[in-house]
Parts: structure tokens; C-alpha cells; sequence
């Protein structure tokens, strides 16, 4: 059926082929697999807006569910089925439409990366103010589906605001284009709504004129909780387009990986951009800055090279193990408590974790704990799975929230959500996708009716169940450089 809508090259359902898409970037769960049917029944490529709306007419016809697919770099489960139907990857969806100079906008397909994206734009003299470290990978449809922050938030704001229009196909097929102040529909709805109220076939996106510098500066500091009153002062005193920070663990990591930085603390890069001397002038500003609240310079290069670097936050993955990463969005002004109390979350859980994280905006920064597991040992992996839990919590109680549910979290709903949204999103789901065909199980799943085999409750009891047994149990082995912390030390030393 789908064969012949579509043309026999779009469909694929051999298993070996199928199997691929039944995990994303995370390690693969095998204590979940008796929660989800995770393998899809069939692999659909469409290769423009109309076929991806023939899929979801046979979809509500025949009442299979359809799940949109980017790159898949996402971690939270939210591009893999919950309950089997058809997935649809978007890659081949990845045409550049139109660079409009005069307008500053670029329009391209959900399916093309923002790597292909940022090209583009660059070729005819603009720049895309925000878009999200795995820029190589990440496709423009899958990064306005989680609705993240990255680089370029905190001077361009989040990403709704840097997107002019979207087409979109809703789950009963239509095709519509959705603008930011639309009456029907508006853009906003489709950000960060995890692929649940339709299909993003296509982005405009507004660019701005390339900067004539970008200037990345690095300071060390004696573990992260040290560097809190400078990120705090960054945002209002120096207007950086992006800064980034990590621990002293992230480079003890990549040294036994056998990449050599030379940094052996805790580094804040603030990456500014501007008119060449405004940039300069900007950049003494934040030295002093830095210096006044205990930053010194680390070895020479490390800014440029953690800058040229951003989007390979997995280079330690040489050490021989899977990383799973768990991100919460929390308030500038708890910087400090909040790290001391991810760092001993950390230490409870046993786990190996190095500390990275990014400014998100003005008010809020990102905390993205990485974690070095075994995948083979499917009792820790789980472990590591209800630390993001407990992230969520501390999160929440700090008001902030974590940065997506997908399809393991969302019984966190309401730690992401207040209860006014959560309504208004279940009343929306209902409306355009009454047969809960496009990717059941996932976000407001908590509470919306479910195909699955188990509830997310039941999910949350396993995984509090491992997390307890976790405790019980040593931190990994891992290979770690002469010099580094003892395997217990998760946070470092000066942390
Ligand atoms: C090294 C690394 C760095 C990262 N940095 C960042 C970062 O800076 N900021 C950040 O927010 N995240 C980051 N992430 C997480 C992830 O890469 C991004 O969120 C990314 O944008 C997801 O894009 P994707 O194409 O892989 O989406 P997928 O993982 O394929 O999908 C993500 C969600 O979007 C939905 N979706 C996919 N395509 C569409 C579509 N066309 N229409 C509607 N829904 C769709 C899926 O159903 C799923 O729920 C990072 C991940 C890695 C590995």
C-alpha cells in the first residue's frame, strides 16, 4: 500500500534495514525493549511535502502510527517508534530552497542538515544566528522538533524567534504554512513540540550579515562552581554570542582518548562577534572581567580549539564506552547551588560524569552532564537513565526543566510544564490528531492514551528500581590519564 502511493525505492521493510531505526544516538535499551516496540514496522523516505502527506492519509486510514525521523542525534528516544508503525525519515527532504539576501531569510527542507544549512547562508554573505552543536548532523526539522537551545541563543534568543515560516503536514494530511503571529496554528505550536502535532517539511529561517570577527577567549578556572559569578556577570556586561564551559574531567577524558589540549582545569570559552574593534575592545573587557572573579588564561590556543571543536562533544568516546546525555535548563542566578547539587547527584549515583554546559539566554543556563557507560551492562545503563530523572527534579525545584521527554521521560511532563500549558497541548493534540497516529508515546503520553505495552509509569518503577541497585554498585572502570581524578572524584578537583 504504502508502495504504491509512494514508488518502490521510498519503502523499505527488510529487518536488518528496520532495525537500524530502532534506537537513536543513546545507547539502546534492552531493559526497555518490553516497554516499546521500538522496531518500526516500515522505513518511509519521502522525498517532498506531498508524499510525507500520503503517508499520514493512509496512516489515519489504515491506523498505523507514523514517526518523524531527522538524524536521529537526539538521545530521549523521541525519533524511534514507542509502539512499531512507520518511520519517516526526513534526510531526503534536504533541498536549500531559497537564500533571499534582501529579506536576510533562508528557506530550506526539514531533512537537510544545518551544517548544509549554515553553508548555504554563508555562500551569499549571511549567517544563522542560532543553531545546535551537532550542526554536522542534526537536520533543521529534528533540532525546531526538540526546540533546543545552542549556539548563538543567548545573543539571538531561542528559536522560534529566528524562524519567519514553516510548512508543515498535520497529522490529517494537510499541507499548511505556519508564521509566527498566524491566528490558525502559529509556528510557536510546532517547536519543541517533538514531532507530536505534525510533520515540519520545510523552515524559513532568518540570517543575519556574517560579522566581520568572531573571537572565541578561554579562561581557566579552578573547577565550575568558581567560574559562577563571571557567567553570571556575562550576559548583561559583555552581550557574547555564545559561551560554553566544562570541567576538568571533559579534558582528562579527551587526554586518555589520546587528544591533547593541554587544559588541565576547568575552561569558560565566550565566543564574541562583532565589528573587529568592537570585538577587541569587547574581549579586554571580559579578560578583566574574568580576571577580577578568579579566571586565568589557560594554555595558549584552548579557546579556539574548544570553539573549532563545538560540535564534537564525543571524542572520549574513544575510552571504549557509549555517552548518554541528560540536559537541564536552570536559572542564571542558582548557578552555584545547582552545580554543587548536580556534582553530588553525580557522586550518588556512582557515575562517571564529566560537567559541560552553555549559557542559554540572558537568564538561564544549560547543564549537560555526560556520562561514560558500559552499554553492554544494561543495569547501569538504566542507572545512568534515572540520574536524568533526578536532574529533572533538582531542575524543576530550582525552576528550570529539563530539555525534553522523547520517548523515556514523559512522565516528567509536569516538571517540564506548567499544568495551563499541558491542557492546552492535550487539547491541541486532540483536535489534529483525534486518532493519535503521529508518534504515539511520546511527551504528553503521560497523560494521553497509550499503545504501549507498559505505562511511564511503569517505565519510572524500573528505572527507580536500577537507580537504587546502581548505588550498590562501583563506578566503572575507565582508562584515565596519569594525572587525573580517582574514580569516585566524578567532579573533579577544585569542584
Ligand atoms: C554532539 C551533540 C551536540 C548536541 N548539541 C545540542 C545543542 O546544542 N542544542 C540542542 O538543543 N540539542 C543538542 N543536541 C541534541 C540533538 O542533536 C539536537 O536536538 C538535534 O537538533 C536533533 O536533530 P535530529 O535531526 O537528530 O532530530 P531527531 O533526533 O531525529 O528527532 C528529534 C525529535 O524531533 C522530531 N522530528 C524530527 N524531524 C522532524 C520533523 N521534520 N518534523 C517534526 N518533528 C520532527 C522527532 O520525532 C523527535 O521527537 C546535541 C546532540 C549531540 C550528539
Amino acid at each position: 500500500m504504502l508502495r504504491d502511493a509512494l514508488g518502490e525505492d521510498a519503502v523499505a521493510d527488510e529487518l536488518a534495514e528496520r532495525r537500524l531505526y530502532d534506537h537513536d544516538l543513546a545507547p539502546s535499551l534492552s531493559m526497555l525493549e518490553m516497554t516499546y516496540r521500538s522496531i518500526p514496522d516500515a522505513v518511509v523516505r519521502p522525498r517532498d511535502a506531498k508524499q510525507v502527506s500520503e503517508v499520514l492519509r493512509l496512516a489515519n486510514k489504515h491506523r498505523f502510527p507514523v514517526v518523524p525521523r531527522g538524524a536521529a542525534t537526539w538521545g530521549l528516544g523521541g525519533a524511534v517508534p514507542a509502539t512499531g508503525g512507520v518511520v519517516l525519515d526526513m534526510t531526503s527532504l534536504d533541498r536549500v530552497i531559497d537564500v533571499d539576501v534582501e529579506r536576510s531569510t533562508l528557506t530550506v527542507e526539514a531533512g537537510a542538515t544545518w551544517q548544509k544549512a549554515l553553508a548555504a547562508a554563508r555562500k551569499r554573505g549571511l549567517q544563522i544566528g542560532i543553531y545546535p552543536s551537532s550542526f554536522p548532523s542534526a537536520t533543521v526539522g529534528g533540532w525546531i522538533g526538540v526546540g533546543g537551545a545552542g549556539i548563538g541563543s543567548l545573543k539571538y534568543g531561542p528559536i522560534w524567534e529566528n524562524l519567519a515560516a514553516l510548512q508543515v503536514v498535520l497529522p490529517d494530511g494537510s499541507i499548511m504554512e505556519s508564521h509566527p503571529g498566524g491566528s490558525h496554528l502559529p509556528l510557536k505550536d510546532f517547536v519543541g513540540a517533538e514531532g507530536i502535532f505534525g510533520v515540519v517539511t520545510a523552515a524559513t529561517i532568518k540570517a543575519h550579515p556574517v560579522p566581520e570577527k568572531t573571537l572565541p577567549v578561554a579562561f581557566s578556572f579552578d573547577g565550575l562552581a568558581a567560574a559562577g559569578p563571571f557567567l553570571q556577570r556575562l550576559p548583561a556586561e559583555a552581550g557574547p554570542m555564545h559561551v560554553m564551559f566544562s570541567d576538568r574531567t571533559n579534558f582528562d577524558w579527551l587526554e586518555a582518548a589520546g587528544v591533547h589540549t593541554g587544559v588541565t582545569s576547568a575552561l569558560v570559552t565566550v565566543v564574541l562577534e562583532g565589528r573587529t574593534g568592537d570585538v577587541e575592545r569587547s574581549a579586554a573587557n571580559v579578560t578583566e572581567m574574568a580576571a577580577s572573579s578568579g579566571g586565568k588564561a589557560p594554555p595558549p590556543g584552548a579557546g579556539e580549539w574548544v570553539w573549532r571543536e563545538r560540535s564534537y562533544e564525543y571524542r572520549f568516546r574513544k575510552l571504549g564506552t557509549q555517552s548518554l546525555p541528560a540536559e537541564a535548563i536552570i536559572p542564571l542566578s542558582d548557578y552555584g547551588p545547582a552545580m554543587e547539587e548536580a556534582y553530588s547527584l553525580i557522586r550518588r549515583f556512582r557515575l562517571n560524569a564529566a560537567m559541560k554546559g552553555s549559557l542559554a539566554d540572558g537568564g538561564t543556563f544549560m547543564l549537560m552532564p555526560h556520562f561514560l557507560i558500559d552499554e553492554r551492562r544494561p543495569l547501569r545503563t538504566m542507572a545512568a537513565m534515572s540520574f536524568n530523572v533526578s536532574m529533572a527534579g533538582m531542575a524543576a525545584r530550582r525552576g528550570g526543566r529539563i530539555a525534553g521527554l522523547g520517548m523515556y521521560l514523559p512522565y516528567l511532563l509536569k516538571k517540564m510544564y506548567a499544568d495551563a500549558e499541558i491542557d492546552r497541548m492535550l487539547t491541541l493534540k486532540k483536535r489534529l490528531d483525534p486518532g493519535n497516529i503521529l508518534n504515539p508515546g511520546k511527551m504528553l503520553e503521560g497523560r494521553y492514551g497509550s499503545g504501549r505495552r507498559m505505562s511511564p509509569y511503569s517505565t519510572r518503577l524500573v528505572m527507580g528500581i536500577t537507580a537504587g541497585l546502581r548505588r550498590l554498585m562501583r563506578p566503572e572502570r575507565l582508562p584515565r590519564p596519569a594525572d587525573g581524578p580517582g574514580e569516585d572524584d566524578a567532579g573533579g578537583p577544585g569542584v
